[in-house]
């Protein structure tokens, strides 16, 4: 399709990934819930689980959309520890999709302490952002659509603290094969009607499919984190629902 990588100029990536993220910001939390069954809701928590921040953390979530992993974040620092010093920097390239996060945020109990800040930004190019100056940086579904994966890698690594953690959530490589021909059939298949039926938007649901495709797999996405300069443990990444998606982090030292 035109929307396939393959048939698309590097530097048209942006522009079209930008208009993709603009035509499903209005509909993208309620399609999120119904396409994954709402199992993503429960990837995203035992994410912040093995964050697991400590009271003042100060996060940087980048491609954060909708602002679901800010708010899990916060409510986590609130419920865990009664904190309310922690913060969140949102940075998304897609001023439609922040202003779905911030509007969320500023309904928040967070917002009394002014505990989070949504700002336009592109994850390879964190112009705001000083060296060596967060706890944590996030970005959950969002580096398999930016056109310069190790430029990314190279921006977080310089925005970390030493000391400091990368943590990624991505859509990966499913081994199992029964669960592969299932999951293949879904993607392929359903996904995009699904799109084309509730969303009446095939084409960025096609996208959606295709951009997970062509993202590296666990093991090598593993080794392009350790060539940006993180120390990783074990593999470095853990694998959520026979790897559909996985985590991967990695410390500054
Ligand atoms: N993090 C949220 C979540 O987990 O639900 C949103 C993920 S959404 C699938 C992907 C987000 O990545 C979109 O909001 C999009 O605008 C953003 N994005 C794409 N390319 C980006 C870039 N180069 N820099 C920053 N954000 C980007």
């Amino acid at each position: 399709t035109h929307f396939g990588f393959q048939s698309v100029p590097e530097e048209l990536k942006e522009t079209l990934v930008g208009k993709v993220f603009s035509s499903v910001a209005s509909s993208y939390d309620v399609m999120n819930d119904f396409m994954s069954f709402g199992i993503h809701r429960l990837w995203k928590d035992h994410f912040i689980h093995t964050m697991a921040p400590g009271p003042g953390t100060k996060l940087l979530d980048v491609a954060g959309g909708t602002g679901d992993i800010a708010l899990r974040f916060l409510e986590y620092c609130q419920k865990i520890h009664s904190d309310s010093t922690a913060h969140v920097r949102v940075v998304d390239i897609n001023p439609s999709m922040l202003a779905h996060g911030s509007e969320r945020y500023h309904k928040s109990q967070f917002k009394q302490n002014n505990q989070a800040l949504f700002q336009v930004g592109n994850a390879e190019c964190l112009e705001n952002v000083e060296d060596s100056s967060v706890d944590v940086y996030t970005i959950s579904f969002g580096i398999r659509n930016c056109t310069h994966i190790d430029r990314v890698l190279k921006e977080a690594y310089r925005v970390l603290k030493p000391g400091g953690r990368f943590m990624c959530l991505e859509f990966s490589k499913v081994d199992a094969p029964f669960v592969k021909q299932m999951y293949d059939l879904y993607s392929f298949q359903i996904i995009p009607q699904l799109g084309s039926i509730v969303a009446n938007d095939r084409d960025s649901y096609q996208y959606l499919v295709e951009s997970i495709r062509q993202f590296p797999d666990q093991k090598r996405f593993s080794q392009m984190i350790q060539e940006a300069g993180f120390a990783t443990v074990g593999d470095g990444y853990e694998n959520f629902t026979f790897g559909v998606a996985a985590m991967h982090t990695g410390y500054k030292f």
